[in-house]
């Protein structure tokens, strides 16, 4: 049997980074997770097997690399640092299914670079990554948005933005990034990081979030761009009622407010309810009478 020496220890991390003189950059949203516990937790949340094609974002020294690596079938990992490139050489040296790629992931061109590593055309993935939280939204919509075929993804984040992501609507936490990431994917929480899981400690507690790609879409929406425009708008001053900020958004001419009242009609809604309180569908409907009807107008 293989015996493994897990990276993720802080021994063993800090004992890996003095051998390469490497110090954290806090601009890079450096902070290494230090417990093989966690790690084994965050890869059983992939349920991944040997046929499984993971993308990680920012593996720094491999520590949840190695495990990817050992319980899937291959693994490109996109690191900024180019600093950490020798040092995964070496912590990666045991698995011949890692790929590194040193580039900014929001840059990268995702499918392209999956195609090369994985060497067959518009490979289904599973992302698995502990996120750099300075820039944790963009890179999940750069994921969302882009033409790779993500079946699942477990990313690790700040608690506090991993709330509003899997809220539900009618709670605080709920608004126009709950909507952008629940259209796409089922979202839920899987469990709670605390910060002295990591090295150097962040300010605040961490969470792991579970996305699964629906298979039927959640509704049916004429024109995604109108949709999460509408949904964006309706947030746009959360103590507002929905008509407030929709007339703020639209214009407060005659013409506007009845194209607005007229199709918030149609669709059932109550223009003095909150846009925290409408689901997706809800928006969904709105915003497609408000297109077929501006279109008859
Ligand atoms: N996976 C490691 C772990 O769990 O210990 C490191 C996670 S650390 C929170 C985030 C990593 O993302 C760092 O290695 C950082 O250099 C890298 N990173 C930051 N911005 C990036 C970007 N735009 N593209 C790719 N990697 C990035």
């Amino acid at each position: 049997m293989t015996e493994y020496h897990d990276i993720a220890t802080p021994s063993r991390t800090k004992a890996i980074l003095k051998k390469h003189g490497f110090s954290f950059k806090k601009s890079l949203g450096q902070n290494f997770l230090t417990e093989p516990n966690i790690l084994r937790k965050i890869a059983q949340t992939a349920e991944l097997t040997e046929e499984d094609l993971v993308v990680e974002v920012g593996p720094g020294i491999g520590a949840l690399t190695e495990h990817l690596a050992r319980e899937a079938g291959q693994v490109l990992a996109f690191e900024i640092d180019q600093r950490l490139i020798p040092v995964l050489e070496e912590t990666m040296a045991p698995y011949s299914n890692v790929t590194v790629v040193n580039q900014d992931v929001l840059e990268a061109n995702l499918v392209g670079e999956a195609e090369q590593a994985f060497g067959i055309t518009a490979p289904r993935v599973k992302v698995v990554a502990n996120l750099p939280y300075y820039i944790t939204t963009p890179i999940l919509m750069h994921l969302l948005m882009s033409k790779l075929d993500i079946e699942t993804m477990v990313i690790m984040m700040q608690k506090e933005v991993a709330d509003r992501i899997t809220a539900n609507p009618g709670t605080k936490a709920y608004g126009s990034l709950s909507i952008a990431v629940q259209y796409y994917m089922k979202a839920e929480l899987a469990f709670i990081v605390p910060k002295t899981a990591f090295v150097p400690q962040p300010n605040v507690d961490s969470a792991i979030i579970k996305l699964t790609r629906r298979t039927e879409p959640v509704a049916e929406v004429l024109d995604e761009d109108f949709f999460f425009r509408v949904s964006r708008s309706s947030f746009q001053q959360r103590r507002k009622t929905l008509w407030n900020n929709l007339i703020s958004h639209f214009g407060k001419d005659e013409a506007t407010k009845k194209w607005l009242e007229t199709a918030l009609e149609e669709a059932g809604i109550d223009p003095k309810r909150r846009g925290e309180t409408l689901s997706i569908p809800e928006f969904a409907l709105l915003s497609n009478r408000l297109l077929t009807n501006k279109k008859s107008l």
